[in-house]
């Protein structure tokens, strides 16, 4: 097995728990491998620190799966790690869905496994991950013997590892269109064609969250993909709901999650850009007494930091005009390129600038099965901030 040398001055991070080894952290390297391989890493002065797989490829070089020099990495490992990870969600309270691998916060990094009850969705974002894919289906067959598991690795981040985006089944082929059960509501879910692995399970106790605020309301959420949190307003006893989302797909789909529950009526969804519709309401006086916006990642990179923060103080800005006096903004940011501080800070300057003035009423993050390891700070990556707006 090849051998790396962490660099003197580095090594901090990696020593204290990262699993991430940058190309220019590293020193000296002895003995051949391929690229996927996994090798051992060594601190400059010979000391053991971890093994992980390689990739020449990758400005992230090595990410460490162990810290123990004997634990063998081989299809029993996948088998342990997955286990694990299932029994540490149960130990919390998960019974049906969750993700049940949350990458580097499960110790299998670039790894994502949602389970969807007995239907799985994976991918596997960096080469050395990638090659033990079929190990992992395994161990999946043999701990859940699930009725289907699909890979949805058609994301750009895998073309950084010299991978091509695929999707397909890692099962017997089944029907992608599945039904899950959330907070004792219904919803759709496309595993083959929805964003992402098809729905986005870090928001389930978020959707909780709005129950009290949206009792009697009129409701407008933009952003609103599946409907999830349009459909749980309605349950909550919204009187009005509209969700806006520019993708006609993803109005169809919310569409149909509020038909299957029985709210039809209440929920109607719009196909349309949101800030062209926040815009032309603010300014034709429209009221609500209740925005939600869930925008998705205004930036995939830390040079467009600036343009993310430019667009959510828009869309907030114009949510809190938007929101009659004492009524509610429910505001969220999925990137965890912009810390929790920079979120509120940029909430802040929208409510300056809108001549608001804020009540915060809860502050949350992503749900527990996307754990947040204080020695991986890009682990938390959801802000969910609601305010009463004064
Ligand atoms: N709240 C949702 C997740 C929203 S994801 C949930 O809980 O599942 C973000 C959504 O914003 C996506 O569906 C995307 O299609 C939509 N979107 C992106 N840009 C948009 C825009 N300019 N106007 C309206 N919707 C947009």
């Amino acid at each position: 097995m090849a051998k790396f040398f962490l660099r003197k001055k580095i090594g901090d991070r990696v020593i204290g728990g990262h699993p991430w080894i940058f190309a220019n952290e590293l020193g000296d390297a002895e003995g051949a491998y391929e690229p996927g391989d996994i090798v051992e890493v060594y601190s400059y002065n010979g000391s053991f620190v971890g093994k992980g797989y390689v990739n020449p490829a990758s400005q992230i070089r090595i990410r460490l799966v162990t810290r123990h020099k004997n634990e063998k990495i081989d299809e029993g490992f996948f088998y342990n790690r997955i286990k694990e990870a299932w029994d540490y969600r149960r130990s919390i309270g998960y019974t049906e869905n969750c993700r049940l691998i949350f990458g580097e916060a499960d110790q299998l990094p670039a790894l994502i496994i949602d389970k969807f009850n007995d239907y799985f969705v994976i991918q596997t974002l960096a080469l050395g991950m990638d090659i033990w894919k079929g190990a992992i289906a395994e161990a999946l067959g043999r701990i859940f013997k699930p009725k289907g598991i699909y890979e949805r690795n058609d994301v750009p981040v895998r073309e950084l590892e010299g991978m091509p985006q695929q999707k397909g089944f890692l099962s017997e082929p089944f029907d992608t269109q599945i039904i899950i059960n959330e907070n004792g509501l219904k919803f759709h879910v496309d595993i083959e064609n929805g964003q992402k692995t098809g729905w986005f399970l870090d928001q389930q106790d978020n959707r909780r969250a709005i129950q009290h605020i949206v009792k009697d309301a009129n409701v407008l959420e933009a952003f609103s993909y599946t409907g999830s949190f349009s459909v749980h307003a309605a349950h909550y006893g919204a009187k009005s709901v509209l969700g806006l989302d520019i993708s006609e797909n993803a109005v169809a789909q919310a569409t149909r999650n509020a038909e299957l529950n029985g709210y039809g009526d209440i929920c109607k969804f719009s196909a349309i850009n949101a800030f062209d519709a926040l815009k032309a309401w603010v300014k034709e006086g429209r009221r609500y007494d209740v925005v939600i916006l869930d925008p998705p990642a205004f930036t995939k990179s830390r040079e467009n930091i600036e343009k993310a923060i430019t667009g959510y103080k828009e869309i907030n800005l114009r949510g809190m005009k938007l929101t009659k006096p004492g009524g509610f903004l429910v505001t969220a940011s999925c990137t965890n390129l912009v810390p929790p501080e920079m979120f509120l800070k940029t909430i802040a300057m929208a409510a300056k600038d809108a001549h608001r003035t804020l009540r915060q009423v809860s502050w949350q993050t992503q749900a527990s099965d996307h754990p947040i390891m204080w020695n991986i700070p890009a682990t938390q990556y959801l802000k969910f901030l609601i305010v009463q707006v004064n």
